[in-house]
């Protein structure tokens, strides 16, 4: 297409309004219109990466195929345009200054005071405009964190006003999402929050193209007439965003509003045909209309906060849309069982997933829940930790290692069958450190996963440092706990799973981060039918 076109999107009023949703949606509206599409995030805050956050802070930490440990907005880029993101598509202030330090060590500045502008602005439009030099995309969204008016993201606002300025607004647009609050006192929706933003940005020397205006309610025409006015953008580019019942609604709403229509005006690309979301609506169609419902019990220590397991969430959405099945997840934490009350504390569910997660606390109570789901062959399903929780569970209550543990929890522990990886015992660091990223996995043919991903060749997403030892196999698979997946490189067991047990898997990787709308995970597929029919055979 030429001229890569760039569209900046920025939050007014209040955080939480779905920034990354509108940003996907969008995406998702360009990229059903024939236009090669990425989305990438920039977040304001100081540390490198979301790594090191802990998951009550800022949610699940995304890893992507490259291994970078990201904000889960980047999740919903995934899901929504069905392809990859990378190391660049999220950037923080933290890595813009790390960049600039290491450069001014190095010499680069030299004889130069490094100021925040030009030296940190042009750092960060260096990092705006770097997935636009290979030609690989016509069109890149940029989400800003935070909100306009908060300190720490006046640099991105001021290196945004500059690439405005250099590429022309032809090839740069600014969309504002603001909030339009609904007083229940005088029954009215509000615009002066949302007028004061947009001055927010003006005295930035931003002009925004189109607002995006969250409500509860519909906003009507006078509202948009006011917001026009006010705001010195055309009626047709204050776009209404009400709440919708699911986020994968709203690509729909946005088309209903010609959001993508305004944009491709704005960067004079001609309109042409309907944008192709066939599969997205037979999706939705699937999905609001399920012919049964399963409850899936998901055990993990952050369960207060549902954004730490977003894309365990979200797959499930996928995979239930499929099986035409609502799965309803029943957040409980590990804390919470002990041996005396497992069975009353996951009664009624049709299937247990253990949680990713790390140290201590909450371990034991998923150590029962595993013992519970093999005894009484109820689907069960655990990730990363939830692996290792399986064959701690196995290796003591079967293999008879009274004290098999894993050296994460037990340094000291007689039989470490959870054990750190040998790369992993130098490193002595702890941001970006951990196994990251896709890495191959050989299946054995007759397993159940080999049946679900139909492939002997599979690749998945890693986030561990500890790993099961390799020492202990041949006594598990004598005892009918097979290792299923293999990386062909390290022989690092990836996949175990169970014999003679309806659907009992734990997997090293996180098959979570690789289920799309268009494209749901074959375990996570697998494991939602398993649970239709432990249902169907419980109720008999
Ligand atoms: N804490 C475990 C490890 O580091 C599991 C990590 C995870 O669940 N992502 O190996």
């Amino acid at each position: 297409m030429g001229q890569v076109k760039y569209i900046f999107v920025t939050g007014g009023v209040t955080s939480s309004l779905g920034k990354g949703i509108i940003s996907a949606s969008l995406g998702k509206l360009l990229a059903a219109r024939g236009l090669s599409v990425t989305i990438q995030k920039f977040d304001p805050y100081i540390n490198i990466d979301p790594g090191t956050l802990n998951p009550y802070e800022h949610g699940e930490c995304y890893v992507t195929e490259d291994g970078a440990e990201t904000d889960l907005d980047l999740g919903h880029y995934e899901r929504f345009l069905a392809a990859n993101t990378s190391q660049k598509n999220n950037v923080t202030t933290g890595r813009i200054y790390h960049n600039v330090i290491t450069k001014e060590r190095e010499g680069e500045y030299l004889g130069k005071t490094v100021q925040v502008i030009p030296h940190i602005t042009d750092e960060i439009k260096r990092n705006f405009l770097a997935l636009g030099h290979n030609g690989d995309f016509d069109v890149i969204i940029t989400e800003i964190g935070g909100s306009v008016g908060d300190i720490e993201s006046l640099p991105f606002i001021e290196a945004m006003r500059q690439v405005k300025w250099d590429l022309g607004h032809d090839n740069v647009i600014v969309i504002h999402l603001t909030l339009i609050p609904y007083l229940k006192a005088v029954g009215e929706l509000k615009t002066k929050p949302t007028q004061h933003s947009v001055k927010k940005l003006l005295e930035s020397g931003i002009q925004p193209d189109i607002l995006v205006c969250r409500s509860e309610r519909a906003i009507n025409n006078d509202i948009r007439k006011k917001l026009a006015l006010f705001c010195n953008v055309p009626i047709n580019s204050v776009i209404s965003s009400m709440d919708a019942k699911t986020i994968y609604d709203v690509p729909l709403l946005m088309r209903k509003e010609k959001l993508d229509e305004r944009v491709l005006e704005l960067f004079k690309i001609p309109i042409g045909d309907e944008p192709e979301l066939i599969q997205w609506k037979a999706f939705l169609t699937k999905l609001k209309n399920p012919t049964q419902e399963i409850s899936i019990a998901l055990v993990g220590k952050y369960v207060e906060l549902h954004d730490a397991y977003k894309s365990i969430a979200e797959a499930f959405i996928h995979a239930g849309a499929t099986n035409e099945c609502k799965v309803s997840i029943n957040w409980i934490s590990s804390e919470d069982i002990v041996q005396e009350n497992v069975a009353e504390v996951l009664a009624g569910n049709d299937g247990i997933l253990i949680a990713p997660g790390f140290g201590e606390r909450g371990i034991d109570g998923k150590i029962i829940a595993a013992k519970h789901a093999r005894e009484n062959k109820i689907p069960f399903f655990g990730i990363c930790l939830g692996l290792q929780v399986a064959v701690i569970e196995f290796g003591r209550n079967v293999l008879g290692f009274k004290d098999a543990h894993s050296t994460e929890m037990d340094q000291m522990c007689k039989d470490p069958i959870i054990d750190l990886m040998e790369e992993q015992k130098k490193i002595t660091k702890k941001g970006g450190t951990m196994r990251l990223g896709a890495y191959p996995c050989t299946l054995k043919t007759g397993t159940k996963v080999y049946e679900l991903y139909k492939s002997e060749e599979i690749s998945e997403r890693h986030r561990h440092r500890y790993e099961f030892n390799n020492e202990y196999l041949e006594k598990f698979e004598a005892r009918g706990m097979m290792a299923a997946g293999i990386n062909p490189d390290s022989s690092l067991v990836e996949i175990m799973e169970l014999k003679n047990h309806p659907w009992y898997i734990g997997t090293q990787f996180h098959p979570e981060l690789k289920s799309r709308v268009v494209e749901p995970h074959p375990l996570f597929v697998g494991f939602v039918k398993a649970a239709m029919e432990y249902k169907v055979k419980k109720e008999k």
